[in-house]
């Protein structure tokens, strides 16, 4: 057993408790280094963060917008300040390279500012009745105690972008991050504790989606639920919620496509696809998993997009010299290969996608490129979340289209063409919450919705002004003097 003192423990009613266990957090880029050892927490620590947050909402719920203003701001600057140390932090227990760690902490800084700021608009409407001397009027109230649930793949950035708007908008929060990447989510709570947040108002229990994210999301005392992880986990949350007649936001999978026309800048169209296909070793839900490349200029951009992949650095996420890290861990890297396997089998060649240096204790893969898939085939169908993608060829951009829709995800969908006619089509009927034109179909903007349509989510969007669709409930007042 650990000494308490190295334990990070769980930030509940104010205090940091160590919990009954704790787990060691591994860097899989290099296994033989802990990041850190995390508390791990069973339904006793989420009852007492749950009750802990209920007392905390009547004061905080009425603290007004200066008050969470100043505190997301705070915590928002330092994150800015840090985001080099903070930065590292995240690759060590993510494995995401060193500049993508820190462009996903400033990220999170930005989006707690931009929420410091969303603290003094919120605001309602005045409307007119239809029925003479009655005053209308609808204002944003706080849901109450809102559970977070969170993946793995970017443990800074979305604890931010959930917990940020669920303070500006008054409600108290009981964050549970995913069990791989406790860390980051626990320099979250340090900041909020340390500028001055109301014991109870923010809490942090670490653990087990069976154990605690189970025990959270069905407890009497949290009033909406929003999650961002697997398609798998998300209904069985939607399902709990349902029963419960509990508000629920849902962010899951994705198999984005990426269509690529004839008239498409060459260079553009690969620069694109590399990016959006293998950055972050492919475990971002909104990396483009699906090629789709008109006829015309198929072998051209298959040829540079092998050359381009091929030289890619695969390596240590805090090594300089890398381009893509290491998988999160054995169980993912396993997965992967499995569907590397399954590829050979569906697809007309498999290029890449070995195991990498086997000896070291790491998780690498070389980035795969399924050529001569078919859209129908289950690696073109299901949520890999590592750096594979299909290449699918078509016809026309009718072909290109439909196959872009044809999926049970809707998250983000990209075209690379020099056409308007065909830009301004794809824009309009492509069946997903987010399209890019000539741009990766991952990296989104701070201050914009997020968030899809199908099976990729459920619920308002994430981010923005938009975000507090989820994170308040409207009341309409009718008054006559
Ligand atoms: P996951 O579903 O395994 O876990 C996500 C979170 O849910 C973790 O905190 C986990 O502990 C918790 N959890 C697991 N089972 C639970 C249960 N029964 N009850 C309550 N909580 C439970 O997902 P993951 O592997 O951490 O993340 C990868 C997935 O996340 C991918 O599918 C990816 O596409 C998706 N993702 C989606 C978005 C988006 O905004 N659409 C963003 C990032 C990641």
């Amino acid at each position: 057993m650990k000494d308490m003192n190295d334990i990070h423990g769980n930030l509940i009613g104010g205090a940091w408790l160590p919990g009954d266990d704790c787990r060691p957090n591994v860097n899989p880029s290099d296994t033989r280094d802990i990041v850190g050892h995390y508390a791990w927490a069973g339904g006793a620590a989420v009852d007492q963060a749950v009750d802990a947050a209920r007392a905390a909402f009547p004061a905080w719920s009425a603290a007004g917008p200066q008050v969470r203003h100043d505190l997301l701001d705070a915590v928002g600057t330092e994150l800015l300040a840090r985001k080099d140390e903070i930065g590292r932090l995240l690759a060590r227990e993510e494995g995401k390279t060193l500049p993508e760690a820190v462009g996903e902490t400033a990220r999170a800084g930005q989006i707690f500012r931009f929420f410091a700021g969303e603290a003094l608009r919120l605001s309602g409407d005045a409307q007119q009745s239809v029925r003479p001397g009655i005053e209308v009027c609808v204002t944003r109230e706080p849901v109450g105690v809102v559970a977070l649930i969170t993946p793995w793949n970017f443990p800074v950035a979305i604890p931010a972008w959930k917990t940020a708007p669920a303070l500006a908008c008054g409600n108290c929060v009981v964050l549970k991050p995913a069990e791989l990447t406790p860390g980051c989510a626990h320099v979250i709570a340090q900041l909020l504790h340390k500028h001055g947040c109301p014991p109870g108002v923010f809490n942090l229990v670490m653990g087990s989606g069976a154990a605690a994210g189970e025990a959270l999301v069905s407890h009497p005392g949290i009033d909406a639920v929003s999650f961002t992880g697997s398609a798998a986990t998300g209904a069985r949350i939607a399902a709990a919620c349902g029963t419960l007649r509990r508000k629920v936001q849902l962010e899951m999978g994705g198999k984005n496509p990426m269509v690529v026309l004839d008239d498409a800048d060459l260079d553009t169209a690969v620069q694109a696809c590399l990016n959006g296909a293998f950055f972050s070793t492919g475990q971002r839900c909104t990396a483009s998993s699906r090629l789709i490349v008109q006829k015309g200029i198929h072998d051209a951009f298959v040829e540079s997009l092998c050359r381009g992949m091929r030289a890619l650095r695969v390596g240590d996420a805090l090594d300089a010299a890398s381009q893509i890290g290491p998988v999160v861990d054995q169980r993912q890297l396993d997965s992967n290969l499995s569907y590397v396997d399954l590829a050979r089998t569906e697809a007309a060649e498999v290029v890449g996608g070995e195991r990498l240096d086997p000896g070291k204790p790491g998780f690498y893969q070389a980035p795969a490129l399924f050529l001569g898939a078919a859209n129908k085939a289950r690696t073109s169908r299901e949520e890999i979340f590592g750096p594979c993608a299909s290449v699918i060829r078509v016809e026309d951009f009718d072909e290109a289209l439909a196959t872009a829709n044809d999926t049970e995800f809707g998250l983000s969908a990209g075209i690379c063409t020099g056409s308007l006619k065909h830009a301004s089509e794809f824009r309009r009927r492509a069946e997903a919450g987010m399209v890019m034109v000539n741009l990766p179909t991952a990296g989104v903007d701070y201050h914009v919705p997020f968030g899809g349509r199908k099976a990729s989510s459920l619920g308002p969007r994430e981010q923005g002004r938009y975000a507090a669709e989820f994170y308040t409930a409207v009341k309409t007042a009718y008054s006559q003097a």
